[in-house]
């Protein structure tokens, strides 16, 4: 298709333009560079975190739009979601996006018959129940729009072991059962229901196993070189803005016959085969 006229080129570049997004633990890593990414494609954002310090200052980064709020949400208390939702509905006048993007890895698990149950259970709470009470509230203002896009934030976790902790790994092989269950249940609505899996990148989660003086600007590369070494994909660093343009598309119209994927955003390190090199 040639671009014709002007109105073409902004169609290109405001990919969200009139939207309506809100977008867990966006006040940081992966989810601060989908709310910059959505906010430049035109969308009305709402940023909703834990961390208020954070997210307050993300919103006056960009220059305190009226299109981008900010509320406390804990993704864990229904009512903190239900309360995030009915905000940025009445802030933005609608729900058009829900990405469900809060998560953390919990801690390492060298040996499971010294695992802490409370520890299992906390990653369970935010990176599952919490997925599962957003796609709750952000059905209850779609279904009755007929329309809307849901993208949960998963991992290559999702669909391999020994990438993460025990229970990152099965948090995530669960936001992607519970991406299928929903989206079964919500196409009849008009209600596309995604997530999206990247392989590693270098944000507070990745080092989130060290005490806080020891996420060094060292630790980080040391973090980075040995991401890159293990990669399938060779010559290219994953960025959380990669990540945020696979969130973009599922989110935009262009996705709009997409539901029930998992998008891997992991330079086919999930299709690859990293033990019989011999094969390649
Ligand atoms: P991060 O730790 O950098 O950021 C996570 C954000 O979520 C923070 O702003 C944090 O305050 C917020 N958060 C945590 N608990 C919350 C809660 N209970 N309620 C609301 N907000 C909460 O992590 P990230 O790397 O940006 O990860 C974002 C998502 O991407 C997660 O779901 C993670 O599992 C997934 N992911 C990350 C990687 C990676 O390598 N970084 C890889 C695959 C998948």
């Amino acid at each position: 298709m040639a671009l014709g006229s002007s109105s073409d080129v902004s169609l290109l570049s405001q990919r969200l333009l009139g939207k309506v997004a809100l977008v867990t633990g966006g006040a940081s890593g992966i989810g601060e560079s989908i709310v910059h990414l959505f906010h430049k494609h035109g969308a009305k954002v709402c940023i909703a975190d834990i961390q208020d310090d954070l997210g307050k200052r993300l919103l006056e980064s960009l220059s305190g739009s009226p299109d981008i709020s900010y509320i406390h949400c804990d993704v864990t208390i229904e009512d903190d979601v239900k309360h995030a939702v009915d905000f940025a509905v009445s802030q933005h006048g609608t729900l058009d996006i829900m990405v469900n993007n809060a998560g953390l890895s919990g801690p390492p698990c060298p040996d499971i018959r010294d695992f802490d149950l409370s520890l299992f259970n906390r990653t369970f709470d935010v990176n599952v129940k919490g997925v599962f009470i957003g796609m709750k509230h952000a059905a209850r203002i779609m279904i009755p729009a007929k329309r809307g896009s849901i993208v949960s934030l998963c991992s290559v976790a999702s669909v391999v072991g020994g990438l993460g902790p025990h229970a990152y790994t099965g948090s995530k092989h669960a936001v992607l059962g519970l991406t299928k269950s929903v989206a079964a249940e919500l196409g009849k609505h008009g209600v596309r229901v995604n997530c999206v899996s990247p392989f590693a990148v270098a944000t507070g989660l990745a080092l989130a196993h060290l005490p806080e003086d020891e996420r060094t600007e060292d630790a980080f590369s040391g973090f980075r070189k040995f991401v890159g070494t293990n990669a399938n994909l060779q010559g290219v660093e994953l960025t959380s803005e990669d990540v945020a343009n696979a969130v973009l598309f599922l989110a935009s119209d262009e996705a709009k016959y997409v539901s029930g994927a998992n998008l891997m955003v992991d330079g086919g390190f999930t299709a690859s085969n990293h033990s019989l090199r011999v094969f390649r």
